[in-house]
Parts: structure tokens; sequence; C-alpha cells
């Protein structure tokens, strides 16, 4: 492939991409400049003939300002920006077992698996027996002393590597509040333990049935950043029910307007809610009945079929999953969002800050999969230690007892570049090397379908990513910083 993509926006910009400097804003003058340059013709001859003005993207040009133009473009071209050819560095398919310790030191972000337990039995839960991915639950409870023998060891190795930080714990399940005594323990035992230096912030998602008084005041203590799922209004949230298959909307529509009442500037700043996208709602019912009932906007994350069993793929994917509908009922702007919020979800771990994104990135490794422990340290209740709550629970990269905890770097460096070896020959040339957004962890035997060779694919793609920037910049800030 030409290392060289030039695009032209809707909005009329022209954006110059290449695999060293990545997306650059550049004028139209230059633009041309570079597509002489791509079709061979020789700058200075061709300058020489010029007439004293040129028609470019319908505005005309003095000559002078060519010469000006070309003058930016030789400048930019010793400094590596037009590099037409290798990039100046080098994709690798190696981690070592330094760089996951250090990841985990400076890890800020733990999620405890409390409970496997809940009080609901949702239709299209990934913990039922219709999907495949996790070990089967047996409702258990996350011991304390797990959860004690992780922070442990956390917090020796963090104290030494980045005792400065912000830490985020979060609690999931089942249904967290579920094993509250738990959750108690742990935050009063982060707040005794954690390094001064160090400023933690709680947060759980919630079914929102057991959000009562002594346990909200818990919460409210703990100033714990809660995401209440709810899909919608009666008939949205159908899916959602108790065990013996009743409705649960009131309950907890009951519970939120307590906590409204009680507790309103928590209410305020600390309640979010989240929404699954299926068959009976759409984004833009869904953004309605929250703006209207509590003005407050949900986060959507759209039905996922993966890892369901295949005898029940069809079968699922026809009950839950109606793209046509969704299709037809979807808000533009906010589907456009998601999207945005899709690949920044991916891409917020390879970039230090905003500007990052349009310069180098930091991190080098082929596909888009963190380095583990890069992200998060994901803590389940049997006690196996993953990189994050997304991934199959065959990619446990350690346990933590009642008595020890367990980790070798060794051990997770040699599986991790065994798993790049398996993809290694086709990233080196795929088109989407230095954007791509795909976990190894996630794919089917290794085999990575979004593969691609053909520049005109790639170019497609990172146009509409610059469309949506330039359509949503302050979303794009928003999820990047
Ligand atoms: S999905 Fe993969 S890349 Fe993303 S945080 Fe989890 S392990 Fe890391
Ligand atoms: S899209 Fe697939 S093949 Fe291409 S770089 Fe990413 S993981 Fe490798």
């Amino acid at each position: 492939m030409k290392y060289n993509i030039l695009i032209s926006t809707k909005s009329g910009n022209n954006y110059y991409y290449n695999k060293n400097s990545n997306y650059s804003l550049i004028h139209p003058v230059l633009k041309y400049i570079v597509e002489l340059v791509d079709c061979g013709v020789n700058i200075d001859n061709w300058l020489n003939d010029l007439p004293e003005k040129l028609i470019i993207e319908n505005k005309s040009f003095a000559k002078t300002d060519i010469v000006y133009y070309y003058k930016k473009y030789l400048f930019f071209s010793n400094n590596y920006l037009f590099e037409k050819n290798k990039p100046t560095y080098k994709l690798s398919h190696k981690v070592t077992p330094n760089q996951i310790e250090l990841a985990l030191g400076k890890c800020n972000s733990i999620t405890f698996e409390v409970t496997e337990k809940c009080n609901l039995k949702c239709s299209y839960c990934t913990y039922s027996e219709n999907f495949g991915w996790f070990k089967k639950r047996m409702n258990k409870n996350l011991s304390f002393q797990k959860a004690k023998n992780f922070l442990n060891y956390f917090f020796s190795l963090s104290n030494i590597i980045d005792k400065k930080k912000n830490l985020s714990i979060s609690f999931y399940g089942g249904e967290p509040l579920l094993n509250i005594e738990v959750i108690r323990k742990i935050v009063s035992y982060v707040n005794l333990n954690k390094s001064d230096k160090t400023n933690v912030t709680y947060s759980l998602t919630t079914n929102g049935v057991l959000l009562k008084q002594d346990i909200l005041q818990f919460l409210v203590d703990n100033n714990f950043e809660i995401l209440i799922s709810l899909d919608g209004d009666e008939q949205h949230n159908s899916y959602r029910i108790s065990k013996s298959g009743k409705p649960v909307f009131n309950h907890i529509i009951k519970n939120i307007f307590s906590i409204q009442k009680k507790f309103p500037i928590f209410w305020k700043e600390n309640i979010d809610f989240n929404t699954v996208l299926h068959s009976k709602n759409s984004r833009e019912e869904v953004y309605t009945f929250f703006k209207n009932k509590f003005n407050k906007v949900p986060e959507i994350s759209e039905f996922s079929a993966e890892g369901v069993i295949s005898d029940m793929k069809k079968k699922i994917e026809s009950e839950f999953k109606n793209f046509d509908d969704i299709e037809n009922k979807t808000n533009k702007k906010s589907a456009e969002i998601e999207i945005i919020k899709e690949n920044l979800g991916h891409y917020s771990h390879r970039f230090d800050s905003y500007l990052s994104f349009f310069n180098n990135y930091t991190h080098r490794l082929i596909t888009g999969t963190c380095i583990p422990f890069s992200v998060k340290a994901f803590i389940t209740v049997r006690g196996d230690i993953l990189p994050c709550e997304n991934v199959n629970h065959i990619y446990s990269f350690g346990t933590v007892s009642d008595d020890d905890i367990y980790i070798d770097y060794d051990k997770i460096a040699k599986q991790y570049n065994e798993y790049y070896d398996k993809l290694k020959n086709k990233c080196y040339k795929c088109n989407f090397a230095d954007v791509c957004s795909v976990c190894i962890l996630s794919l089917n035997k290794f085999i990575c379908e979004e593969y691609s060779v053909d520049k005109e694919v790639f170019s497609q793609v990172i146009q509409s990513q610059i469309e949506l920037l330039e359509t949503y910049p302050k979303e794009y800030s928003k999820f990047l910083t």
C-alpha cells in the first residue's frame, strides 16, 4: 500500500494521512501539490510554467501563494510529514513481562465481580445458558479475603511504581448489591490502606431493585457513581423481568423517585442510566423517555449476540436484534455518537491525550489489544484475574485465593506473544494496522475478519471517522480526554 492518503471531507476540509504523521489538516494548495508529486510531476518545471493565477477548488490563488505553499511542502517533506515510503517507526508483536507488571502497578481501574447471583432473569442476559462465553454461574459470592489479597498485592506494587494516582474501583455482578457486605468491607479496607496520594472513586452498575435507604446512605457517603440498567418505559423494559417472570419496572421507578427526593444532589451528579437497545425499543424512544422523565441522557449499548451458543444464534438474534427496526428508528446524531464511542472506546488506551490522536500513537503493538492491565484489572468471584470484563474467562492471567495470589508475568507475556504470532503476518500487511481497534482476545480462533489490503476501503473508513470528528468535535474531545 502507498502510505499517503488525501481526504476531502463534506465540509470542504482537506486532510493528509500517512503512517508517520497520521492525520494533518492541509491547505488546498498543499493538497494540490501533493497530488502532483504523487503523479510524478516535476514541480520546479511546473512552477516555471505557471500563469500568474491558478484556480484550485474553485478559488483563485496567485503564483506567489503557490510558491509559498511549495516551500511549505518542501519543509514538511524534509521533516517527514509527507514521507511516502516506509513508516519511520516499527510495529511490534512482542510484549514483555516487565511491561505487564508495570501496567498493573500503574493500573487505575480495578473491577471486582462481587457476586454471580442476580435477582432478575433478563431474557438477553449474557450469563444465561444461551451464551457460552463465561464459566457456568454457580451463584457464588466473592470473599472479602480474595479481594483483600488482591488489594494488598496491588498496593505493594503500585506504591513502588505509581504512588500518586486516581484509582477507580468498580463492583460488578450478577447484581452487585446482593453482596453489599463485601462491597462495604472492600470500601472500608481501601479507604484505610490506600496511599494518601491516591484519589479513589467507587462505582457500580445495578438493576436498581435494591436501591433502598440503608444501602443508598452507604453509597452516598462514599460518593459512588451509579449506573442503573433500564431499557426505557415499561414496554421497552419488558425483557428485564424477575425470576418468576414478573415485570420490575414500577418497583425500580419507585426507587429512583425516592433517590431523587431524598438525595437530590447525589441524584443529579452521581446517577446515570444504561440502556440495551433491542427489538422492543429504539434510540429515539429511549432518549425521549429519559429526557422527559428524568432529564438525563442514557448510555446506550446495542444488544450483542456475541458468545451465543450456535444452536440458539438464530432464535436469539431474531428475538432481540432487529437491525432493520433499529436502523429505521435510529436518531442519526445519537447513532453517530455511538459509532464514535465504539471506535474511541478502543482507541482510548492508545492515546495520551486528544491531540495525540492526530499526532503519534503511544502504543505500537499490532492489533488494538491493550497491554494486559493497562486498561483495567478484573477480578472474578472465583479469583480469576482478567484484563477486563469483556473477555472470555479462559483468558485468566492469574488467580487470587483466600490464601495467596499468583500472577506469572513471564507466562502472560509468552501467551500474548503466541497470540500475536498467529496474527502478525496479516497485521503487518493490513491497512488498518495503525487504526486497528480489534482486541485479539475477542477473535474466534485468532482469525481477523477486518483484515484488508484495499486502500479504497481504508480511505473510506478514515474519511468517515474524520467527518464524524468534524460534525461532533465536542464528543470526540469528551471521549478522548
Ligand atoms: S477488550 Fe481487549 S483491548 Fe479492550 S480492555 Fe479488554 S482486553 Fe484490553
Ligand atoms: S484489522 Fe485485523 S488484521 Fe488488520 S491490523 Fe487489526 S487485527 Fe490485524
